[in-house]
C-alpha cells in the first residue's frame, strides 16, 4: 500500500511540475511579446519620503505588467525574466523609462527648490556586467539627466559576484546613489558590506512588520540604523504601513521611509499629482538621500 501511495505522490508532483513549467513558458512568451510590441509594461513610482516633513526625496521605479487581462506580479515575472535572459532588455527598458520620467520631473521643477526628485531603479544581479556602467551613462547622456538624480537598488546577491567591489566603486565615483535592498534578508557578510561604497541601506519590510509586535524587533532595527550611520550610510525603511511604525522608526533615528502609509506605487501621472501636493521640504538642507 505504501508503494501505491508513493506512486500517487510522485504522479501529483510530476503534474505540479508540468503545470509550473507551463506557467513559466506562458510568462516567458508573454514577456517576449510585451518587449516586442511595447505593450503591457509600465513603471509605477513609489514616493520615498522624509517622515518628519512629508517631503518627497525620491521615488522607486517598480515594474508592472499586464498580460492580456491579467496583472502578473513582478515577484513572479522577474525571476522568469532572469532565467530566460530577458532581464537584460527589460532592465535596459526600465532604466531608460525611469530616467526619462525623472528628467520630466526635473523640467517641471518637482521636488521643491529646483533640486529635482531622484529616481531609484532596481537592478537584477543578472544585469551585473562589464558593460553596466557604460550602459547607465549612455542612458543618462541620451536623456540629459544628471547622475545625482539616479539611484540603483541592488540586493545582497550582488555582493557575492566577482568584481562587485570594483563595479560599485566605479558607479559610486560617477555620483550615482547606491542602495542595498531588502537588507538583512540575505546572507551578506557584514565585513563585506562595510568595505563597499553604499549610500543607503533599505531596511526590509520583514523587520518593520515586527516593530511594535515583538519586543526584540526594535533592538534589531536600532542596531541596523546605528551600524549604517557609523559606516557613513543612510537608512530608509521599506513597507511602512502604520503611524506607530513611523513613530518607532523616528525614535530609533530613521527618518526616511517608503510604504503604503505615505503612498502606494503610483502610475506616472498620479505620482506627479502626488508630488505637486507634497510639502517642498527645507530650502537649505540638501534634498538628497545622502546623510
Ligand atoms: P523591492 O525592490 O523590495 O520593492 C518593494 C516592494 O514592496 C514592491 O513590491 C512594493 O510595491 C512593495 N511595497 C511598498 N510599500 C509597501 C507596503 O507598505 N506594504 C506592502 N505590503 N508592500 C509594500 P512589487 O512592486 O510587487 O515588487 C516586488 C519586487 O520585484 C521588488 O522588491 C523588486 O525586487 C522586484 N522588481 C520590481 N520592479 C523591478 C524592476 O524594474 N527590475 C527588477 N530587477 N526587479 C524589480
Ligand atoms: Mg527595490
Ligand atoms: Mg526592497
Ligand atoms: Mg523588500
Amino acid at each position: 500500500r505504501m508503494r501505491a501511495y508513493e506512486e500517487k505522490v510522485e504522479i501529483s508532483l510530476r503534474r505540479c511540475h508540468v503545470k509550473a513549467s507551463a506557467r513559466t513558458e506562458f510568462i516567458e512568451r508573454g514577456l517576449r511579446n510585451a518587449m516586442k510590441s511595447g505593450e503591457g509594461l509600465q513603471l509605477h513610482y513609489q514616493p520615498q519620503v522624509d517622515m518628519r516633513t512629508g517631503s518627497i526625496i525620491g521615488a522607486e521605479a517598480l515594474l508592472r505588467w499586464r498580460n492580456g487581462s491579467e496583472f502578473v506580479s513582478p515577484v513572479e515575472f522577474i525571476p522568469v525574466a532572469e532565467e530566460s535572459g530577458l532581464i537584460e532588455d527589460i532592465g535596459a527598458w526600465v532604466l531608460r523609462e525611469a530616467c526619462t520620467e525623472a528628467k520630466r520631473w526635473e523640467r517641471m521643477g518637482l521636488g521643491g527648490h529646483g533640486k529635482g526628485i531622484k529616481v531609484s531603479v532596481n537592478l537584477s544581479v543578472k544585469q551585473f556586467s562589464d558593460r553596466l556602467v557604460g550602459d547607465i551613462h549612455g542612458v543618462l547622456c541620451d536623456v540629459g539627466l544628471s547622475t545625482k538624480l539616479l539611484g540603483v537598488e541592488i540586493t545582497e546577491s550582488f555582493l557575492a559576484e566577482n568584481n562587485s567591489q570594483h563595479l560599485l566603486q566605479t558607479l559610486h565615483d560617477t555620483g550615482l546613489h547606491i542602495s542595498i535592498d531588502d537588507f538583512g534578508t540575505g546572507y551578506s557578510c557584514l565585513s563585506r558590506v562595510s568595505a563597499l561604497p553604499l549610500d543607503t541601506i533599505k531596511i526590509d519590510r520583514a523587520f518593520i512588520i515586527e516593530l511594535g509586535r515583538s519586543p526584540g524587533a526594535g533592538a534589531v532595527v536600532q542596531t541596523l540604523i546605528s551600524m549604517a550611520h557609523k559606516l557613513g550610510m543612510n537608512t530608509i525603511a521599506e513597507g511602512v504601513e502604520t503611524q506607530q511604525q513611523a513613530e518607532v522608526l523616528q525614535r530609533l533615528g530613521c527618518t526616511l521611509a517608503q510604504g503604503y502609509l505615505y503612498a502606494k506605487p503610483l502610475p506616472a501621472s498620479e505620482f506627479i499629482s502626488f508630488a505637486k501636493g507634497a510639502p517642498a521640504g527645507p530650502a537649505k538642507q540638501a534634498n538628497s538621500l545622502c546623510a
